[in-house]
C-alpha cells in the first residue's frame, strides 16, 4: 500500500540530495548503464536516509529489482564501509554469497579482496574486506566470538522471506545487538531484504522490534503475466514439462523457457532430452545418426529416473562448446543484448487470465510419448537450436553464471532450474515460464529425527514467485502443469518456515552456548516447534553437550564444558562431539577424515554413471567390481568391525595416493567414487584441521595426505567414538527367539531393532557389514525408501553401552535415588571419559 512506503523526512528532501559522505566508486560504462536501468537506482536516495535515520530498516522489492547487487553499493558510497569497519551482507544459500560478491566486486571494480565472500569451509575475505557477502550461518558464528559484531557499521540480511533457520536467529538477535550498539554511540544499522511477501512476520511482531521499522517497497517493472492451468494434473511432469517446452519452442514466438522442477537429476535429465530434440547445427548431423540410440536410452531413463544421472564429462564438453557460441554470438552483437520484435498484438487476444485455457490448444504438436520417437525427434532437430542451461545449487558457479549470458545467435534460451530461480537468482529475458509445482523437501520425523526426501506441491506464494518470473521484460507466460482445482485446495498458502521443519539441535545448543537459555522465550519471528525444542533438547543431554539442572523448582538445561567444546566446531554436535573426543592416541586425523566424508554426500557410487562406456555397458561387472574393491578396503578383524567409516576411510587415504601421481580422476572412476566429493572432502578436511589448529592450538595438527590405515586399536577407540557421537542411534539384532514371538516373522527376518522406532529396520544393501550382520551397530542415518535402511554402519560392543549410552541402558538397582537422571550419569561418566578415554577400552 502507497502509505506504507517510508517517506524520508521533509528537511532531508530538501537539504540532504547527496549523502554527507560520499566514496568515489569507479565503475565501467556499459556497467553503469546496465544499474540506471534498475528499479532501486530510483530509491536510493530514500534507501540511504532511511538506513540513517532508523536503526531498522526492511526493504522489500520483487526479485530481480536489484537488492542484493545495488544496496551494498549505495552503502559503501554513503561512507558505511569507511574506518575499518564492514558492510556485512548475510545469504542463506551458498551459491549466492559465492556468485554476489564476485558480481558486486565487479560491478564497482574493486578486488576480491575488498569485496569477499565466506562460507562454511571457504572464503576470500581479508583484513581489507569492505563487504563481506557470508552465509547466515557464519555471521550467527561470528556473533558466538563477538557479541557486539564491532567490525560491522551494517548488517544486512537478504532474501529474509526464505525464512531459513540461520536468517530467523540472527533477526532475533540482531533486534537485540542493534539497540546495544546505538546505546554505546556506535550504531549498528540492520536492513532486512525480503521479497514481498508475508513482511507482517518482521513488521508485526512486538517481541522483535519495539518500534515498528519502517518498510521501504521498490517497485518493479513487473510486466502482466498469463497463467495457463492444465486440464489434468500430470504425474510425471518431467514428460510434461518436455511436451511443453517442445510447443513454446516449436510453436511460439522468441523469449527465453524457464523451467522450474525439483532436483538435480530431474534437471539433468530434461537438459539431455532437450539438448538432443534441438541440436545446434555442428552436432546436428552427428544426433541423427545417433537418433536411434538416444531415443533408446530416454526411454530407458523415464523408468530408472532415480538412477540416471548426466555424464559430467559429456556435459561439460557440451558446455564448453555452448561458452565459445555464446562468445561468439556476444562478440558479434558487440556485448549487446537485442531481443527480437514480439508481435504483442498476436497475443493479446489470447483468451484467459487466470483460466484453464491453453494458449497451445491440445492439438498442438502430437504428445511425445505416444509418438514414434526416432521420427519425431527428427522432426525436431529441424527447428532452432535451443540453447538448454540447467541451473540448480550444486553446480559450479561458472556454470551458473552462463545463464546471464545472452544465448547464441538464433537460438532459444531454455533453464531448467530447481527452485534456486524462484527469487535468488534473475535470469533475464525469460518470456514462458513451466512450473511443475512441486519441491523437493526433506521431511523429518519430529521425535525420532528419520528423514526422507519427498516431492510434495510448493505453496501459492512459491507458484506465483515463479509465475512472476516471465514477467521481467515483457509480458509473459506461466504454464503450470496442474489443474486450477489443485492449485486452489490442495496448495498451502505459505511454506511453513524452515525452522519449523528441521531438528534444532545445532541451533539449540549454538543459541544456550550463547547463554540463551530459555530458548522458548527467544523473540524469534516464528517461534520453533515447541516438540522439536523438546527432543532436540534431550538428544544434546544424551550426547552430554547439556546438562539438566533444577533451579527454583524448574528442570532447566545448561552447556557442559564439554558442550562448548562441541559447539566451537562448526559442524553438527554429533561431529563436534566425535572431534572434541579425538585428541589423544593419534585419533584426530582419522576423525576428521571420517567427519569431512560423512558431511559430504554420496561419496560411493552405487551404479556406474559417470566415467566410461564399458562401464555403463556392463554395470553388473562394474558393480561387483567396486563391491570387492569396497570389501577390501574393510578389511578384517578390527578393521571390518568399523565397518562402512572405514571404507569411507581407506577411499580417502587411497585417493589422495591417486592424486599425488596425477591419476585421481581415472582412480575414482575405476573405483566408484564420485570425483566431485572427493575433492570436496579434501577441502573439507584441510578446512577442518585448521579449526581444529584453532582449538587446540598444542596438537599442531597437519592434514596427511597418505593417511595410513588406522592400526587395531585406533580402529576399536574410532568404533567407541562413533558410538559416543550417536548414542543415540543403535541398534539390536532382533534374534530368532523374538521373531518366533512376532506375528508377522516374515517381517522381522534380518531386521534390527532401534530405540524409539517400533518399526523393523534393515541392513542397507551397500554396507559391508550386511554379510557379518553384527549383534550391535551404530548407525549414521536411518532412511525410508519401501522399508526403513540404515546408512553407515559400524559394530560396537554391548559392554560400551553403559558408558556411552547410559541413557538406553536400564541401570538396576538404581546408582542414586531418585532414580538417575541423565545429567547425573552423563556427568560423571563424561568425567571419566574426557580424561582417560584412551584406558577405558
Ligand atoms: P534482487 O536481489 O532484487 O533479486 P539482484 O541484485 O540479484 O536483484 O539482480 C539485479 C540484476 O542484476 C538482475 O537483473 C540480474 O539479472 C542482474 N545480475 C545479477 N547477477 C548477475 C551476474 N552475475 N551477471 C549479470 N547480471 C547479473
Ligand atoms: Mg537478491
Amino acid at each position: 500500500k502507497e502509505e506504507d512506503n517510508y517517506k524520508p523526512k521533509e528537511r532531508h528532501k530538501n537539504s540532504a540530495r547527496k549523502p554527507a559522505v560520499f566514496v568515489l566508486v569507479n565503475r565501467e560504462r556499459k556497467i553503469q548503464e546496465d544499474r540506471l536501468k534498475l528499479p532501486i537506482l530510483a530509491e536510493e536516495q530514500a534507501i540511504v536516509e532511511a538506513i540513517s535515520e532508523n536503526p531498522v530498516v526492511i526493504l522489500a522489492g520483487e526479485t530481480g529489482s536489484g537488492k542484493t547487487t545495488q544496496v551494498p553499493q549505495f552503502l559503501y558510497e554513503a561512507g558505511y564501509a569507511r574506518n575499518g569497519r564492514m558492510i556485512g551482507i548475510t545469504e542463506p544459500r551458498r551459491v549466492a554469497a559465492i556468485s554476489m560478491s564476485k558480481r558486486v566486486a565487479e560491478e564497482m571494480n574493486l578486488s576480491s579482496a575488498e569485496v569477499s565472500y565466506l562460507i562454511r569451509f571457504e572464503g576470500n575475505a581479508t583484513d581489507s574486506t569492505c563487504i563481506k557477502f557470508m552465509t547466515d550461518g557464519v555471521l550467527l558464528k561470528e556473533i558466538q566470538s563477538d557479541f557486539l559484531l564491532s567490525r560491522y557499521s551494517v548488517i544486512i540480511l537478504d532474501e529474509a522471506h526464505e525464512r531459513s533457520v540461520y536468517t530467523d536467529i540472527l533477526i532475533g538477535l540482531l533486534s537485540r545487538i542493534v539497540p546495544l550498539r546505538n546505546k554505546r554511540g556506535d550504531p549498528l544499522k540492520l536492513v532486512i531484504m525480503s521479497a514481498t511477501l508475508r513482511l507482517e512476520d518482521f513488521t508485526g511482531n512486538p517481541h522483535l522490534f519495539k518500534i515498528t521499522p519502517p518498510v521501504i517497497k521498490v517497485e518493479s517493472r513487473q510486466f502482466p503475466v498469463t497463467v495457463h492451468f492444465n486440464k489434468r494434473t500430470a504425474a510425471d511432469y518431467v514428460a510434461e514439462a518436455f511436451t511443453k517446452a517442445c510447443k513454446i519452442h516449436t510453436q511460439l514466438p522468441e523469449g527465453g523457457i524457464l523451467i522450474f522442477l525439483t532436483g538435480q537429476q530431474e534437471v539433468n535429465r530434461l537438459v539431455r532430452k532437450l539438448r538432443s530434440a534441438f541440436p545446434f547445427r555442428e552436432r546436428r548431423k552427428e544426433n541423427k545418426k545417433n537418433n536411434r540410440q538416444i531415443s533408446r536410452s530416454e526411454n530407458m531413463n523415464s523408468d530408472t529416473d532415480e538412477k540416471v544421472e548426466v555424464d559430467d564429462e559429456e556435459m561439460e564438453l557440451d558446455m564448453e562448446k555452448a561458452i565459445q557460441n555464446a562468445r561468439r554470438a556476444k562478440k558479434k552483437h558487440k556485448g549487446e543484448v537485442t531481443l527480437p520484435d514480439i508481435n504483442l498484438d498476436n497475443y493479446s487476444v489470447i483468451p484467459g487470465d487466470d483460466t484453464e485455457v491453453d494458449l497451445l490448444g491440445e492439438d498442438g504438436v502430437e504428445d511425445i510419448e505416444s509418438d514414434d520417437d526416432q521420427l519425431h525427434m527428427r522432426g525436431l532437430a529441424a527447428c532452432q537450436p535451443m540453447w538448454v542451461l540447467p541451473l540448480y545449487s550444486l553446480l559450479p558457479s561458472n556454470k551458473q553464471a552462463l545463464v546471464f549470458v545472452p544465448p547464441p545467435d538464433g537460438s532459444r534460451l531454455c533453464v531448467i532450474a530447481t527452485n534456486v530461480a524462484e527469487t535468488s537468482l534473475t535470469i533475464p529475458s525469460v518470456k514462458y515460464v513451466v512450473d511443475c509445482g512441486r519441491v523437493k523437501t526433506r521431511l523429518y520425523d519430529k521425535v525420532t529425527g528419520v528423514s526422507a526426501f519427498t516431492v510434495t506441491w510448493c505453496s501459492k506464494a512459491a507458484a506465483n514467485q515463479r509465475a512472476g518470473r516471465a514477467g521481467r521484460m515483457g509480458p509473459g507466460h506461466c504454464y503450470r502443469l496442474y489443474s486450477s482445482a489443485v492449485f486452489n485446495d490442495q496448495f498451502e498458502q505459505f511454506s511453513p518456515p524452515e525452522i519449523q521443519r528441521k531438528p534444532v539441535d545445532d541451533l539449540l545448543l549454538q543459541m544456550k552456548a550463547m547463554n540463551i537459555d530459555k530458548v522458548v522465550n527467544f523473540p524469534f519471528p516464528s517461534p520453533p516447534d515447541l516438540v522439536q525444542v523438546k527432543s532436540a533438547e534431550r538428544r544434546l543431554v544424551l550426547l552430554g553437550a547439556l546438562s539438566e539442572q533444577k533451579s527454583e523448582g524448574e528442570w532447566t538445561s545448561r552447556v557442559t564444558p564439554l558442550g562448548y567444546a562441541i559447539s566451537a566446531f562448526p559442524v553438527t554436535p554429533r561431529f563436534g562431539k566425535m572431534l572434541a573426543l579425538s585428541h589423544q592416541q593419534g585419533l584426530l586425523p582419522y576423525t576428521v577424515c571420517l567427519v569431512a566424508a560423512l558431511s559430504v554426500q554420496e561419496v560411493l557410487l552405487e551404479v556406474p554413471i559417470h566415467g566410461c562406456q564399458e562401464q555403463r555397458e556392463n554395470p553388473k561387472q562394474t558393480q561387483r567390481h567396486w563391491c570387492q574393491t569396497r570389501r577390501k578396503w574393510a578389511g578384517v578383524g578390527n578393521s571390518l568391525l568399523l565397518g562402512d567409516p572405514m571404507v569411507l576411510l581407506r577411499a580417502v587415504g587411497a585417493a589422495e595416493y591417486a592424486n599425488t601421481h596425477g591419476q585421481l580422476l581415472q582412480f575414482c572412476t575405476d573405483s566408484g567414487l564420485r570425483h566431485k566429493a572427493v575433492t570436496e572432502i579434501r577441502k573439507l578436511r584441510i578446512q577442518l584441521t585448521n579449526e581444529v589448529n584453532l582449538n587446540l592450538p598444542d596438537l599442531n595438527l597437519c592434514v596427511d595426505p597418505n593417511m595410513p590405515p588406522p592400526t587395531d586399536f585406533q580402529s576399536k577407540l574410532l568404533r567407541q567414538i562413533l558410538l559416543a557421537g550417536m548414542p543415540d542411534q543403535v541398534a539390536h539384532k532382533v534374534d530368532e527367539d523374538e521373531i518366533k514371538e512376532t506375528e508377522d516373522k516374515m517381517k522381522w527376518k534380518h531386521a534390527y531393532r532401534c530405540a524409539e522406532m517400533e518399526e523393523p529396520v534393515f541392513m542397507h544393501s551397500s554396507s559391508v557389514l550386511r554379510k557379518k550382520s553384527p549383534e550391535w551397530v551404530v548407525y549414521q542415518e536411518v532412511f525410508e525408501t519401501s522399508k526403513l535402511y540404515m546408512r553407515g554402519v559400524t559394530a560396537i560392543e554391548p559392554e560400551w553401552l553403559p558408558v556411552y549410552a547410559p541413557a538406553l541402558c536400564n541401570l538396576s538397582p538404581p546408582l542414586v535415588d531418585p532414580p538417575p537422571r541423565y545429567d547425573e550419569v552423563t556427568e560423571k561418566i563424561f568425567c571419566h571419559v574426557t580424561g582417560t578415554f584412551g584406558n577405558c577400552v
